[in-house]
């Protein structure tokens, strides 16, 4: 295949950056306010994917000197002491941020344990609060996924104003919120967005159209080349396991093969940027709950000024 080759986007590169942005935040507060942003985190049972999430934050945010407080519980937990917990969570002034790690236990109801947590504390933006305030492009704190996507672009000097976005994927923590964010009238965004999902029909037809093209739909290489515009900017969200191979570093261990929902090889020989998996979205994820919850320090310090 001719064409000269996609820039790529890496967002480990940008998360290393913002991250060493937020770490002289954190001690601007602290020696201006004497206030270490606090993150407190719920782990309800064993899930070895939730397991490492949580792991993964916990060392991100201690890098960046947030503190982190975890609540770890087995997982038959009841849903009526986790609802204490948030409650206490909520009023403890030294916790800035709650964040609840999903799925929960089939026994607790997702949604109520969500909505009981003070929408000021709600760093991973999950509350109908704020996913109103979202909507209406008032301030409030953006979902990590859609908010990194969204700083990608930005700090890469990739304008979304008046350009044609085409999500697939409508789901709650992906899809929806950043078409929500991409179509304000607002710097970094300003948008016409389209969304695409299972029950589009002539897809190809759509994303051909895209300027930029993002693809979070959880299903491996779904968009091939034919899929996309010459030129468009490709944005991967998918993570999906397509197997094993020995680790690199020590080949007795098995780690696995990530693929994301674009056929990068093909792909990237056609768009002008593009996402790798690993190391495109992924980190910017974890990032902006950070920044969410420096943010929520920050707000309260101005509280209580
Ligand atoms: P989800 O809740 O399963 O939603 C997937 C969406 O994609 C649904 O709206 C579904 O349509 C649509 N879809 C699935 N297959 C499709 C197809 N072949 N054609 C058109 N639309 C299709 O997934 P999610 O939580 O948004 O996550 C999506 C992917 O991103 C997953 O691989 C996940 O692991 C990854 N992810 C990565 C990060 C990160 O930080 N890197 C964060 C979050 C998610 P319907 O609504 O019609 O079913």
């Amino acid at each position: 295949m001719g064409g000269s080759m996609a820039t790529i986007l890496s967002g480990k590169e940008l998360a290393e950056k913002m991250r060493q942005e937020m770490t002289r935040e954190a001690t601007e507060l602290k020696e201006r306010h004497d206030l270490v942003p606090f993150l407190a985190v719920v782990l309800v049972g064993d899930d070895p994917a939730s397991v490492s999430y949580v792991k993964g934050k916990e060392k991100a945010c201690a890098e960046v000197g947030i503190n982190v407080r975890k609540h770890k519980f087995d997982a038959d937990y009841s849903e009526e002491d986790l609802l204490q917990l948030i409650s206490d969570l909520n009023h403890d002034p030294k916790v800035h941020g709650i964040l609840v790690q999903l799925p929960l236990p089939k026994h607790i109801n997702e949604e109520k344990v969500l909505y009981a947590i003070d929408p000021e504390k709600d760093v991973d933006g999950f509350h109908p609060i704020n996913v109103g305030r979202l909507m209406i492009g008032a301030p409030g704190y953006v979902p990590g996924t859609p908010h990194g996507i969204q700083q990608l672009l930005l700090r890469n000097n990739i304008d979304t104003a008046g350009k044609h976005v085409v999500i697939v994927g409508r789901s709650n923590i992906v899809g929806k919120p950043l078409a929500l964010l991409l179509v304000q009238k607002k710097p970094g965004a300003n948008a016409t967005v389209t969304i695409c999902h299972t029950g589009t029909k002539n897809m190809a037809e759509i994303t051909r159209q895209a300027d930029i093209l993002v693809a979070a739909m959880g299903s491996a290489e779904v968009i091939k080349a034919d899929m996309v515009k010459e030129g468009a900017v490709v944005i991967d969200v998918g993570v999906n396991r397509v197997g094993e191979k020995p680790s690199a570093k020590d080949p007795s261990r098995m780690v696995a093969i990530l693929k994301g929902d674009v056929d990068f090889e093909a792909v990237k020989e056609k768009a002008s940027a593009i996402t790798p998996v690993p190391g495109g979205v992924g980190p910017m994820t974890i990032t902006m709950l950070m920044v969410n919850t420096v943010v929520a320090a920050e707000r309260r310090a101005a509280r209580s000024n």
